[in-house]
């Protein structure tokens, strides 16, 4: 049975920025991780070839990597960028792929290796929040933000970061971090994705790949 957290809810980036653009809607599954101990609940088997995705990304991040320092930037990288924010509800953690600083330029970089989505950009933009407020050595830096693509790349200026986003974070994660649980939206195409099984979330839509679902003539 899943256990809840001793030091209160802890909640990864990546779990907030489906949600932030609607890309995903079901809160329950971000509530049930941020609240409840990582090794107290069974996951649901990955279908991702993590390996591959692996191999792939690293390669793209040492590419970028190589781009930046060529044009005279400090980089920072691997776990001297893991954070951890302490906020008043909960504790929000991330690590981007490459903070790069030269002279005033200050940018925060993730390399994405799938087709664009907007939840990349605001996944960077939660780095460029989080970062100047958790980190030491980036204390009150003001970071702007670039996602990388194989073939193209997206600015984002430090003024996305405005007091609307900061309240929409704010107001996600206050609901991810309450003892009552947040919004289940059961579907398909985001229970396939999701890994809580069944035992813990009955509601857990099955995929059907027997065809028996199949009732229409077209
Ligand atoms: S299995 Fe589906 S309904 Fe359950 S938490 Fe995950 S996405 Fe939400």
């Amino acid at each position: 049975m899943a256990v809840w957290r001793q030091d209160g809810p802890y909640i990864w980036v990546t779990w907030l920025t489906k949600l932030l653009v609607g890309e995903n809607s079901c809160e329950w599954s971000a509530w049930f991780k941020a609240c409840h101990e990582g090794w107290s609940w069974k996951k649901q088997p990955s279908t991702f070839d993590t390996v591959s995705w692996q191999m792939d990304h690293s390669s793209q991040v040492a590419l970028s990597r190589k781009a930046w320092e060529k044009q005279g930037y400090v980089i920072f990288t691997e776990d001297q960028n893991s954070f951890v924010l302490r906020g008043r509800s909960a504790k929000l953690a991330g690590k981007p792929d490459l903070i790069v600083k030269k002279g005033n330029d200050a940018i925060v970089v993730d390399v994405k290796t799938g087709r664009p989505l907007p939840s990349h950009s605001v996944q960077v933009m939660l780095y460029m929040y989080a970062i100047p407020r958790s980190l030491g050595q980036h204390k009150g830096v003001e970071f702007s933000g670039r996602v990388v693509y194989q073939d193209h790349e997206i600015e984002i200026p430090a003024s996305a970061v405005d007091g609307e986003f900061v309240s929409n974070v704010s107001e996600l994660i206050l609901r991810l971090a309450s003892e009552n649980p947040a919004r289940r939206v059961p579907s398909a195409r985001e229970c396939r994705y999701c890994n809580v099984t069944l035992q813990d979330c009955p509601e857990r839509v099955e995929d059907d790949t027997t065809g028996e679902g199949v009732t229409s003539d077209f």
